[in-house]
């Protein structure tokens, strides 16, 4: 008998195409800015993380060169064997002193931060408390520690509350974890009063902070720093592949934790270290930051003007408190159109479907950034409105 080994995948292919959850891949024919070349053609862009308009930034690129010459491509070697040059240091103390914090990490990426950060923290005697819409790298991070994972309502202090007085006596200890911004809603967890609850129960807390590094706080600072939580708030995770503008992840916080995982993230001690070019790109980003907060105050100003017009137009913007604003549209099949529309408007805003946002939540999302001129944004809610129009949305 023969059987195809392969059908399963066909069998799987066929059904995301019937779903219309297909990834298609787009490609990019220039730097991420404001105006962008995708598939050939010059489009406004609202898809990049790139806050604060520092992934191209001259600055940036002249670290990133003068990097390369000094101390080569790579440093062969993973941090704790050769790879731990003294750009990575001076990284981790910057970074350290500009959050407020005792001690900073840096490894390849966020979403091997919480690989990196989680695990050592808690393991099979042990209980994490998750919200129902955290990111899939905290999700991973969580599995991979063997933890029992209980999940809380979203952004809900009380449900938090009862889950801990339910559970956390059957373990050896506890770790809440959340989003700071959710990344697909564009909402900000109540950090301050969830940390009230955990700080009560002697539970550890951890925050994912990817969209909010560069983003809030003052100057930039993130989440712990925007519910002035210094000294209190246990980790926080971070990533320099969205508002700083290159790759790489950030665990920091307490000095007791961020030393342990020095000698225990397995992502750390396993995986090579980040690029001299990716790490002075970073101290540069460091620097624009601590010598002016004009750029995070665009990003704000620029966030706030988008969507308060797609609220005037009649678009559901969800629960959007921050630079990233969903529009909300439901089914699948209508949020892949209405991205092809604005794409033929020159607007890049691409669809959001299952497994990434939940099954009939399918949306729009638009990044806001500091890059973005006032014109533009009126270019672009003039696409949203005509688009939005034509296919009976507002
Ligand atoms: C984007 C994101 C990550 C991944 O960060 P990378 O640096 O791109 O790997 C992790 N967590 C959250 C919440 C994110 O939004």
């Amino acid at each position: 008998m023969t059987t195809d080994k392969l059908a399963f995948i066909c069998a799987d292919m066929a059904g995301l195409a019937e779903s219309n959850l297909l990834i298609t891949l787009r490609t990019m024919g220039s730097p991420a800015d404001a105006w962008m070349v995708v598939d050939g053609k010059q489009v406004l862009n609202f898809c990049t993380n790139n806050y604060l308009g520092l992934a191209n930034h001259p600055k940036m690129k002249a670290a990133a060169k003068a990097a390369i010459d000094q101390w080569g491509v790579g440093p062969a070697a993973v941090r704790s064997i050769a790879g731990t040059q003294a750009l990575h240091i001076e990284l981790e103390r910057r970074l350290a002193a500009f959050k407020g914090v005792e001690d900073a990490l840096y490894v390849q990426s966020g979403f091997c931060a919480n690989q990196a950060a989680i695990p050592p923290l808690v393991g099979k005697e042990d209980v994490i408390f998750s919200d129902r819409l955290n990111h899939a790298s905290i999700i991973d991070g969580a599995r991979l520690s063997s933890a029992k994972i209980v999940v809380y309502e979203h952004c809900d202090p009380a449900d938090l509350e009862a889950k801990i007085e339910e559970h956390l006596s059957n373990y050896r200890r506890g770790l809440l974890v959340t989003d700071g911004v959710f990344s697909m809603d564009g909402d900000i967890a109540p950090l301050d009063r969830l940390t009230e609850v955990a700080e009560r129960h002697g539970v550890l807390t951890m925050v994912d902070d990817a969209h909010g590094e560069g983003v809030l706080g003052k100057g930039g600072r993130g989440i712990v720093d925007h519910f002035g939580l210094h000294g209190v708030f246990d980790v926080e995770i971070g990533t320099l592949s969205k508002a700083f503008g290159v790759v790489g992840g950030v665990i920091a916080g307490k000095r007791a934790i961020v030393n342990y995982l020095r000698q225990r993230a397995r992502p750390f001690l396993f995986s090579s270290a980040t690029t001299p070019a990716d790490t002075a790109a970073c101290l540069a980003a460091v620097d624009l930051l601590e010598e002016s907060e004009a750029l995070v105050t665009k990003l704000w100003a620029n966030a706030e003007h988008f969507r308060g017009e797609m609220k005037r137009l009649g678009f559901d913007t969800g629960r959007s408190q921050t630079p990233i604003v969903p529009v909300m549209l439901g089914d699948a099949g209508l949020a892949k159109q209405f991205s092809r529309e604005l794409f033929e408007a020159g607007v890049f805003a691409m669809s959001i479907g299952f497994p990434t946002v939940p099954r009939g939540m399918a949306r729009i999302r638009v990044m806001n950034t500091a890059a973005h001129s006032r014109e533009d944004l009126e270019q672009g809610l003039a696409a949203f409105a005509r688009v939005g129009r034509r296919l009976g949305v507002i």
